[in-house]
């Protein structure tokens, strides 16, 4: 499928970077799939945005690429206006930063304790999340090591309110700066975006510009090693040499009655006795990181646990599984990695979408458990 110019683009104000038509996308994601927007904008600053927001007519949807870590374009692409959000607007912001950081807090943020100045972390939508990890650990500041490993945009993670390693992206967040539909800027505080886990509700058409984060004194040294700790553990543990969109699945959270039959199906106790059966297992309402006979399970205070989504796609038997060019990664099973760029031959947006509908049905006719997808599928032929 391919989009010709429509009218309403001659409406929107010019831009440094001229407006796309047709423009192929995968290359604004890191799984490098899907088809095209039908108007792409490069906005190269914040002015630039609100100006498209504002001109923009109702009807014509609004889609945010932030480092497109998170998403798979459809095949048939993505209709109406897409916006890459990059450089520009990416300002990352300490109290090291001076006049500057005082400023852009003042302007519309009323902090009354200004000594807390220092353990704020200001970081705007265009910028990575890793630089924002560095900045807080160039200001002696603890919190954000967690971003160092996370590939995505500041937008993105707010989105996605993206975790990893215990952390989640909406824990230390103390405002949020969005623009609306019409592209006014408003700050929100952070529980009006209702955080959950991997999501956050942003109103349709909306768009995160910044967060505030405030942290806690650290040791800079110590922060360092924590984020060499997280890059060595995920360059051991995921598939990074292969394009793909991170994990594929959320985690699972299972009720008491569901984990029991879970547990007995993957054999850790007998139906009948109670009795664990494989390895040091510790008491049902014991709270325990990974252990080393069941891995990628916690156990909750209500007799539940919280199940990795990898430890269910390898429980049913899908690991390496492959439609076309998708593949379900090998070395780690929550990833879906685009297997066939690399032999000529990528992988399609139904590719994947075709290879997580066998995975999502081989878990819930082994394991009765229905998945539910990290990754977000977004464009005109496709609803995940
Ligand atoms: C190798 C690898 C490892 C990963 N590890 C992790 C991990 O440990 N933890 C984790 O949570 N995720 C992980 N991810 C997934 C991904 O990096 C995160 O979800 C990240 O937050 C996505 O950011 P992004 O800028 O790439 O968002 P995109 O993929 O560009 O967008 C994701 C969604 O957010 C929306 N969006 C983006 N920017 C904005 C904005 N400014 N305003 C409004 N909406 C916006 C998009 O429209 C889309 O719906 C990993 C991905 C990869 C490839």
């Amino acid at each position: 499928m391919s989009w010709v110019c429509p009218d309403w683009l001659e409406g929107l104000p010019p831009l440094a970077v001229p407006y796309a038509v047709d423009a192929p996308l995968a290359g604004f994601t890191t799984i490098k799939v899907g088809g095209c927007a039908e108007v792409l904008a490069e906005v190269s600053g914040w002015e630039e945005m609100t100006a498209l927001m504002a001109a923009k007519p109702v009807g014509v949807p609004l889609t945010i690429v932030g480092r497109g870590s998170n998403m798979v374009v459809a095949d048939g692409g993505i209709g109406g206006l897409v916006v890459h959000v990059g450089k520009g607007c990416d300002v990352v912001l300490t109290e090291q930063d001076g006049a500057g950081f005082k400023e852009k807090l003042d302007s519309s943020f009323r902090w009354n304790d200004a000594s807390s100045l220092s353990s704020l972390v200001y970081a705007e939508a265009g910028a990575d999340s890793g630089k924002a990890a560095r900045a807080a650990r160039d200001a002696g500041l603890t919190g954000l090591e967690f971003f160092g490993g996370i590939p995505g945009s500041i937008g993105g993670v707010l989105r996605m309110n993206a975790g990893a390693y215990g952390h989640e992206t909406f824990d230390d967040l103390q405002k949020v700066w969005v623009l609306d539909a019409q592209g006014v800027e408003r700050e929100m505080v952070p529980a009006e975006l209702k955080p959950r886990y991997r999501g956050t509700e942003l109103p349709a058409g909306w768009v995160y510009k910044a967060g505030l984060w405030k942290l806690r004194e650290g040791d800079k040294e110590a922060i360092r090693e924590r984020m060499r700790e997280i890059n060595t553990a995920r360059r051991t543990s995921q598939p990074l040499h292969m394009p793909s969109s991170g994990s594929w699945f959320k985690n699972v959270v299972l009720d008491a009655t569901a984990w029991r039959d879970f547990s007995v199906l993957l054999g850790f106790r007998s139906a009948c006795t109670d009795v664990y059966t494989c390895g040091a297992q510790p008491a049902q309402n014991e709270k325990i990181p990974d252990h080393a006979a069941h891995p990628g399970i916690r156990l909750l205070d209500d007799g539940g646990a919280v199940v990795s989504a990898w430890r269910m796609v390898d429980a049913a038997g899908c690991r390496g599984w492959r439609e076309g060019g998708a593949q379900v990664s090998e070395q780690h099973c929550n990833f879906f990695v685009n297997a066939g760029l690399a032999e000529g031959k990528s992988a399609t947006a139904a590719d994947l979408d075709g290879l997580s509908k066998r995975v999502e049905a081989e878990i819930k006719a082994k394991l009765g458990v229905v998945m539910e997808r990290e990754v977000r599928f977004t464009g005109v032929d496709i609803v995940a």
